[in-house]
């Protein structure tokens, strides 16, 4: 999402006369969107502000133009009050309902500048449609979480739940498909949680979704990020291979193995409600697959509690996971909890996940050699001897130029590849 809100705010800054660089020396500004979910996130922030402001020393004596540095998203939100107090250079801190107010700073007087009282969706009305899109465009469509669960910060710093008008999502899909968009990636906290009532008819994520695939330029559309709450059973009739754009594959946070902690987390569901959710999926998808995200030692995980995490997660045979170590984080309810588990044993716990999840996604992976597969190529790769693509299990696959028998690939399309190699993270293939 904070790749979406910089987009938004680059195309803002534009219609003032910005440009956007990656060169750090001949900026004016430097704006770093944030993210505090977990600590080690929100602390690199500080770190890379003290970067920075060696730059904008630095540039204060090249440039003639005043030198701004902002912190905006929702480490703005969270450490609202110390960003000035921990790096005094910083000039204007936007919170991620806000951004776009960051013209009230360079058109005031340049003092140090706050705002970060989350007010509704009206960034929506105020920013400028985007000019140009990767193959692949993330939408929002909506922001904020309900849920609550006790470990996270994200109802603290992105606010409640609201999701964005039906019309508006269509126009902005239709908008970046016109740019040349051929992947829909709708975001939000709580993105199936998306409700929207109009004409008397609530739009729900299934509606967006069914409006996409009439696109006949969109060849694949994906959510992210899903609740195991919301996965109604609209949604999941969506999976039935009736919609081309819809892929056999969810990701779908699990958290935790064992109720008890699941309970703990508020996270609303039992193991058997997800294992429920993940049957209805096989019946109506034979061939999905699923990924998830997991979390490690939250206070009071027992060993037992840990091994039916590791248990189902065998069970569930997650292709592709993120595992995190319980972050305790300021303006959640998990802060009164006795962060109880030593970090030896939560980075044990850790290790021993993340060892069954390679061990499952390296053998899926292994699976996949000498197969044909279809991919849809994203954009080049790092190693410009590549070309970077997707399987429709979200697989990074790796198309090698030289091997593949077209002469030019064309970013967006999606081609047969042939598998030749796989590693634990990357399948390597040509098209065929
Ligand atoms: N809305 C999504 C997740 C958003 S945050 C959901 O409900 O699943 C992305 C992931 O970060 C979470 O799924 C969780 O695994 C992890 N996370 C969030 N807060 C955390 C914390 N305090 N410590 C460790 N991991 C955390
Ligand atoms: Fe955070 Fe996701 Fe829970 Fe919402 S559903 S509180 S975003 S972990």
């Amino acid at each position: 999402m904070n790749v979406y809100d910089s987009s938004r705010l680059v195309a803002l800054l534009e219609t003032e006369g910005w440009k956007e660089t990656d060169d750090l020396q001949s900026a004016s500004m430097y704006i770093l969107n944030t993210c505090s979910i977990r600590e080690k996130a929100s602390e690199k922030v500080f770190s890379f502000l003290g970067r920075l402001q060696k730059e904008k020393e630095r540039a204060k004596k090249r440039l003639k133009t005043p030198i701004f540095i902002g912190v905006v998203g929702c480490v703005a939100k969270d450490q609202s009050d110390n960003i000035f107090k921990r790096a005094p250079y910083v000039d204007f801190v936007l919170d991620s309902q806000s951004y776009h107010k960051i013209f009230d700073f360079l058109k005031g007087p340049t003092e140090k500048f706050i705002k970060t009282n989350l007010p509704s969706l009206e960034k929506f009305d105020v920013l400028p449609k985007i000019k140009k899109t990767p193959a692949s465009a993330q939408i929002t469509i909506q922001e904020g979480c309900d849920h609550n669960c006790t470990y996270c910060v994200v109802p603290f710093t992105r606010g409640r739940e609201i999701s964005r008008p039906f019309t508006d999502i269509i126009n902005e899909i239709n908008h970046v498909v016109s740019l040349g968009a051929k992947e829909i990636v709708l975001l939000g906290q709580n993105v199936n949680g998306y409700q929207f009532k109009a004409d008397n008819k609530i739009y729900r994520i299934y509606d967006i979704i069914k409006n996409i695939a009439k696109n006949p330029k969109v060849s694949r559309v994906r959510y992210v990020s899903a609740h195991p709450l919301e996965m109604t059973d609209d949604l999941i009739s969506l999976y039935d291979g009736s919609i081309k754009c819809m892929l056999p594959h969810l990701h779908l946070p699990l958290q935790a193995g064992s109720n008890r902690t699941l309970k703990r987390m508020n996270r609303g569901y039992t193991k058997e409600d997800y294992f429920k959710i993940v049957e209805k999926l096989k019946i109506v998808s034979p061939d999905i697959k699923f990924s998830t995200d997991l979390i490690v030692g939250f206070p009071g995980e027992s060993e037992e509690e840990f091994l039916e995490t590791l248990e189902m997660v065998k069970q569930i045979n997650f292709i592709t996971s993120f595992s995190f170590i319980y972050s305790a984080r300021d303006h959640t309810p998990a802060l009164k909890l006795a962060d109880d588990i030593d970090y030896s044993t939560k980075l044990d716990r850790l290790n021993r996940l993340q060892s069954a999840l390679t061990k499952i996604q390296t053998n899926f992976n292994l699976g996949q050699k000498n197969t044909k597969i279809t991919v849809f190529i994203e954009d080049d790769a790092i190693d410009k001897n590549f070309m970077l693509g997707r399987s429709i299990y979200m697989q990074t696959v790796l198309i090698s130029k030289t091997d593949s028998l077209v002469d030019t690939i064309i970013i967006g399309k999606i081609y047969i590849v042939e598998i030749t190699r796989s590693t634990p993270n990357n399948l390597y293939g040509k098209i065929i």
